[in-house]
């Protein structure tokens, strides 16, 4: 399979709208010129599994048993991966805030894990699936994700790979450029943005 550059990335996430550009008023309050919403990719298996291939390509070579995500954004990257390396597939899912192993999911002592994620901004659920890793006894071989809004910041201690790197640039609303040129602003989500 040709692995995508990441040119042809940007253009894939810009055509099913998942990048969008223009004025956008975020969940936190700030400001961005820029707006991502990866689900808006993912939804088209085709792309997920040519999107995935990145991360499966670069992990091929390493011993890996299974396959582990943080649920809900994770899952169809964990999912998609362990397809293409052949290996099982699990997810963490929240209880009570914590994220934990349910359905019957078990880590055997020992086993080697790959963690897959869509995006990573903090890295907050990443670092929660490596400590259930690390408290099963097992091994965090490395962790692969779609987008690091993070610019390199977020280090795992572990092998890392992101397919792109897309960095979350927002404006607290008073020093908004956007708002000065008096540019109307979107709230992603709330009607059609286009
Ligand atoms: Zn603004």
């Amino acid at each position: 399979m040709n692995i995508l550059t990441e040119k042809e990335l940007l253009e894939i996430f810009k055509k099913t709208e998942a990048l969008l550009s223009g004025h956008f008023l975020l969940t936190s309050g700030r400001h961005s010129n820029v707006y991502f919403q990866c689900a808006k990719v993912l939804q088209y298996p085709e792309y997920n599994k040519n999107i995935c291939a990145v991360i499966a390509n670069h992990y091929a070579g390493f011993k890996i048993d299974t396959v582990i995500a943080p649920a809900i954004g994770g899952i169809v990257v964990g999912q998609e991966v362990a397809r293409q390396l052949k290996k099982r597939f699990i997810f963490a899912e929240r209880e009570d805030k914590k994220l934990s192993l349910r359905r019957g999911f078990s880590i055997k002592k020992g086993e080697r894990l790959l963690v897959c994620e869509d995006v990573v901004t903090t890295g907050g659920s990443v670092f929660e699936v490596i400590n259930i890793i690390n408290q099963s006894e097992a091994v965090p071989v490395g962790v692969g994700f779609i987008v690091d809004r993070s610019k390199g910041k977020v280090q795992f201690g572990v092998h890392q790979k992101s397919v792109i790197s897309l960095e979350a640039i927002s404006y607290e609303p008073e020093n908004c450029h956007l708002c000065n040129e008096n540019i109307p602003f979107i709230k992603p989500g709330s009607r059609k943005v286009v």
